[in-house]
């Protein structure tokens, strides 16, 4: 009777791994902007400063509002300060109706 063999899982990429290949003599550790702890080589980042990076967040809020009838507000979260945008932070009505609006 044959075995089955579990097929082996890879290992997940991340930003690390990448580096490391573009660059295998770079040091491990990310480095990290020290206002908002984010990566600094992340690219496509956000910037609630950039009039452009602003215009593509109201879209998407703007989307995103009109799709989901139960969103009342959604806030960009950015970092205050490097302006870089972290998150969306929608405020939901409660589909039971008890609390109001939540965030
Ligand atoms: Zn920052």
């Amino acid at each position: 009777m044959r075995k089955f063999k579990h097929p082996k899982i890879n290992k997940p990429l991340d930003r690390n791994y990448f580096k490391k290949k573009a660059n295998p003599n770079a040091k491990k550790a990310l480095e990290l902007t020290e206002c908002c702890g984010e990566d600094i080589d992340r690219e496509l980042v956000l910037n609630v400063k950039n009039k452009k990076d602003w215009e593509l967040i109201e879209e998407y809020i703007e989307s995103k509002l009109i799709e989901y009838s139960s969103t009342e507000s959604i806030t960009p979260i950015s970092c205050t300060e490097c302006g870089r945008f972290l998150k969306y932070q929608s405020k939901i009505k409660d589909p039971k109706g008890k609390r109001g609006w939540y965030n």
